[in-house]
């Protein structure tokens, strides 16, 4: 079959590499320069900036197996550390890094330092609770809600509260605690190497997109940057594809394919398939996002307790949640980044604003004097990072009509929106291709 896959990020390069090791011939589409949407470097280069600091999980399972099959080393690219939640004055838990994975947890949340008894065993209880209900709840509960009568008020500010932004990118008020319990199972409470933290060692161009696009190539598909789908059409049982861009000379185009992957962000998918399938295109496009957003600093050096800090955040004055040493600089200086997620509420005020904020609050969190220099390097905020993941929300299915399937981050399903997430969104489409 002659496969169409609109979009080269992380779902859509898992969708052309799956269609084609599955016999499929495939064209990918991609309006930008440079291969990897969302978790992309602005170059090729090995010192190039990525568009955010990326985290992932030992459980990343599907993600982990496509880096393998298209020729990425693994061990190499991602530095793997047990799961912690540190912060500066080394308060926190970190996961013994052997031993039964609840018992494990029970360990790390009763061995927690800077927390009273009361707090460990609420925290305790509370993961009891949720192993007793098999880490179900009704789809219409917040996290604010499921944790209304569980930990103590310290517990849930200081260890819940960060897990909830880190993972769903969404505040607590509004998360869905359906969707944080399954990434809770499934990390703190899951395999043993599942919770591992997995800190990328190079740009994210070399962890899949510049990889996957050489293989892709290799093995007979075509790829065609710079090159933006304008518009899908119905041609009896085909699809012809309208698309501008690309080499000169081949400016414009239209291809007729037997199947589409539409893996194109929520906005652009939602206006592909907006007189094709209104309904479809109606839930895609009612989806809100959350911006995150990344900044990057040169700090007089301090002691770290762990690769990734998390920092005591609020609607005031501190909008980061974690800090990553990136490593040492000349002077006595290192290279951190800070992210701040859930960043809407504080991007209203401007980027320069929350710069200064988080720097400040990273002054105080390492006990910066203010006549020590911290340089900022750089400030990203990307506005529609991810979908917000609010309890109850309706994400579109992946079908949307025959020979047209959706791949992203946002198609229906019980994870928020990750990597791991995009990945087996393509894959699962490539996989309906050959059936
Ligand atoms: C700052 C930031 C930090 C993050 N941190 C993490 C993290 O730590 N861990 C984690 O797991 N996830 C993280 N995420 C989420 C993760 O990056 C996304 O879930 C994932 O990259 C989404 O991939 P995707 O392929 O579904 O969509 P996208 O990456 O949005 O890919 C869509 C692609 O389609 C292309 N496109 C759009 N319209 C067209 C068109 N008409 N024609 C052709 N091409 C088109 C776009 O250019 C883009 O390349 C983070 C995201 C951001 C922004």
């Amino acid at each position: 079959m002659r496969v169409a896959v609109v979009g080269a990020g992380w779902a859509g390069l898992a969708a052309a590499v799956r269609a084609t090791q599955a016999g499929h011939q495939v064209t990918v589409f991609e309006t930008a320069g440079m291969p990897g949407g969302r978790a992309r470097s602005d170059d090729d280069s090995d010192a190039a900036t990525d568009n955010g600091q990326h985290i992932l999980l030992g459980g990343y399972a599907r993600t982990l197996a496509l880096m393998r099959d298209v020729g990425v080393d693994v061990d190499q690219a991602l530095r793997r550390v047990p799961l912690s939640l540190t912060y500066a004055d080394g308060a926190g838990f970190a996961l013994p890094p052997s031993g039964p994975r609840l018992l494990a947890a029970a360990r790390a949340l009763l061995g927690a330092r800077g927390f009273g008894l009361g707090d460990k065993l609420s925290a305790v209880a509370m993961s009891l609770g949720w192993q007793w209900r098999r880490f179900h709840c009704p789809p219409s509960l917040t996290v604010d809600e499921l944790l209304r009568h569980a930990p103590t008020s310290r517990v849930k500010r200081r260890l819940i509260e960060p897990l909830c932004v880190a993972a769903l990118n969404t505040p607590s008020a509004e998360a869905s605690a359906e969707v944080f319990l399954a990434v809770m199972r499934d990390s703190l409470f899951g395999a043993r190497e599942a919770s591992d933290l997995l800190v990328p060692q190079r740009p994210l161009a070399h962890l899949l997109p510049l990889p996957a696009l050489a293989w892709l190539r290799a093995h007979g598909a075509t790829v065609r940057l710079r090159t933006r789908v304008d518009q899908l059409a119905q041609v009896e049982n085909r699809w012809r594809v309208a698309s501008s861009g690309g080499d000169p000379g081949s400016r414009e185009s239209d291809d007729l394919f037997d199947q589409v992957i539409l893996a194109a962000s929520a906005a652009e998918a939602a206006r592909l398939t907006r007189t094709l399938a209104p309904g479809w295109s109606a839930t895609t496009a009612a989806l809100s996002h959350e911006p995150i957003v990344t900044i990057a600093l040169n700090a007089p050096a301090r002691p770290w307790p762990a690769a990734m800090l998390a920092l005591e955040s609020d609607d005031t004055g501190a909008p980061a949640q974690f800090a990553f040493k990136l490593g040492p600089q000349a002077g006595g200086h290192d290279r951190v980044t800070l992210v701040v997620s859930a960043a809407g509420r504080w991007l209203a005020r401007g980027s320069d604003v929350v710069a200064a904020a988080a720097i400040a609050q990273y002054r105080h969190a390492f006990h910066i004097r203010d006549d020590e220099e911290i340089r900022l390097d750089s400030v990203r905020a990307d506005k529609r990072a991810t979908f917000r993941c609010t309890a109850g929300v309706a994400r579109p299915p992946r079908d949307i009509l025959p020979g047209l399937q959706a791949a992203a981050d946002f198609v229906a399903g019980p994870y928020p929106a990750t990597l791991e997430t995009a990945v087996r969104a393509g894959e699962a489409a490539a996989l309906a291709l050959v059936r």
